[in-house]
């Protein structure tokens, strides 16, 4: 499974002193196979895997945590953002606000119906009313009925009616009457997908226009529930997906898969039988689940602040005492060249975006500046003062530029330094450490 293949395809950088292009290349080619095979489409794999490469070669060098294991990490993050990054909402405005639940017999739609609706009472002050929309199954009313009264919940219910289209208009017509604000209506479900489960359910949905379609499905059902979702999707149009059965080791892929494929935000998820089992779906314990390997993503990010702090702590020290040298400059350079494309970074501040669009921005604008500042002795670079007519020649030569250039540079650099001294005797300490981020 999805999980077992990843965490295969980190062992290739096991014993690594370091992370390389090639053996990234490696790791990334299983982590798209297994990513392909997990459903996952081609675009969004390569896509994937493109962004995890460019973050693993752009990382520092941290003593503290091992190559493969600062690859769970990026790994990690990057499947939260393709899971949606944050928890979505369900929408219950409306009075009533109607939740249509849908899915295959078994997935877990009256046990969640029954979740939901206990969820949204005792956390968010709802009056619920649910609907016994399974006109097939007498069980299934009864069912339905039991949790009702286990949650403190009214079930309504025509036990000799046998269409569920117009139930649904009933029991939206009885809350208005009895002041209940939230209508949860459960349906019957087939084994398989059928035309007359799909048309039924599609007659509810035109005849009541829920505020929310909520996809149920059981994620031990592994990659059949991917195609179930993009049945159901096309037909529905749903607004979020719930991942029933996630308790147990279940590790989850079929959350990524079912994302990827339908583009569907996954809201719920239900973790157990009991009726408190319910869960808003996080993006990120859910990456933590897939990789099974919390605790390494928690030993990098730990690693990765220290390293930040470590580093903002010297440079304030260093700037305060005014000892800032050519060797921190060419450092923040890299700093900044490391976080990207120059343009794409100016691109992303509000507004600037399309006014830099068709001008040609120089990457390598840096150029000039380090082959200047390698071009000085370590002596020069810790000590600036020393810069003579002399040396700025030589450096002049030595980095292919002009005396006006190094001069130029110089100057700017003593202005930088002024500049940064008086940030961080003020209120500029702050600053400076955001800029570090
Ligand atoms: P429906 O046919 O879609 O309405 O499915 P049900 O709600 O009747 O659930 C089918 C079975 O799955 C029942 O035995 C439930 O107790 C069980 N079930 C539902 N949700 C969960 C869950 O999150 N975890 C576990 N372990 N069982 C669940
Ligand atoms: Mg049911």
């Amino acid at each position: 499974n999805l999980s077992d293949r990843l965490e295969r395809s980190f062992k290739i950088l096991k014993g690594q002193g370091k992370i390389t292009e090639i053996n990234v290349a490696e790791t990334l080619k299983d982590v798209r196979r297994a990513l392909l095979d997990a459903d996952v489409n081609y675009k969004t794999a390569k896509e994937f895997t493109e962004k995890v490469k460019e973050k693993a070669l752009g990382q520092d060098v941290l003593n503290a945590v091992k190559p493969e294991q600062m690859m769970v990490k990026i790994v990690h993050d990057e499947l939260a953002i393709l899971m949606g990054g944050t928890a979505s909402d369900i929408n219950i405005k409306g009075n009533p606000a109607v939740i249509l639940m849908s899915g295959l017999q078994g997935s877990g739609k009256t046990t969640f119906s029954g979740k939901l609706a206990n969820m949204l009472k005792s956390k968010r002050g709802k009056s619920p009313l649910l609907v016994a929309g399974d006109v097939y199954r007498p069980a299934a009313i009864e069912q339905l009925k039991v949790l009702g009264e286990q949650i403190g919940v009214p079930v309504y219910s025509e036990e000799d009616n046998k269409n569920p289209v117009k139930i649904a208009k009933n029991a939206i017509q009885y809350a208005r009457q009895y002041g209940r604000d939230l209508v949860i209506i459960d349906t019957a479900g087939r084994l398989a997908i059928d035309q007359q489960m799909m048309d039924e359910i599609e007659s509810i949905k035109n005849a009541i226009n829920p505020q929310e379609i909520l996809f149920v499905v059981d994620a031990m059902t592994g990659q059949d529930a991917v195609n179930t979702a993009k049945e159901f999707n096309d037909r529905l149009n749903f607004n979020g997906v719930v991942l029933t059965k996630l308790d147990g080791d279940t590790r989850g892929g079929a959350a990524l898969s079912i994302r990827s494929v339908v583009d569907k935000p996954i809201k719920f998820v239900g973790t157990g039988e009991k009726l408190d089992a319910i869960d808003v779906f996080h993006p990120e314990r859910m990456a933590d689940r897939i990789l099974g390997m919390g605790d390494v993503v928690t030993l990098v990010e730990k690693a990765q602040e220290q390293y930040d702090e470590e580093e903002a702590r010297r440079l304030q020290k260093k700037i305060a005492k005014n000892q800032f040298d050519f060797n921190d400059f060419i450092n923040q350079i890299q700093q900044i060249k490391k976080m990207g494309n120059l343009k794409d970074l100016a691109s992303m501040i509000p507004g600037v975006g399309k006014q830099i669009k068709d001008l040609d921005f120089d990457d390598d604008a840096f150029k000039g500046i380090e082959a200047i500042i390698r071009s000085m002795t370590p002596e020069e670079r810790t000590n600036p003062e020393i810069l003579n007519g002399s040396r700025r020649a030589r450096i002049a030569k030595g980095s292919g530029t002009d005396v006006q250039e190094v001069n130029r540079l110089i100057k700017q650099f003593d202005e930088t330094r002024k500049m940064m001294r008086k940030m961080t005797s003020g209120g500029g300490k702050q600053m400076m450490r955001n800029m570090r981020r």
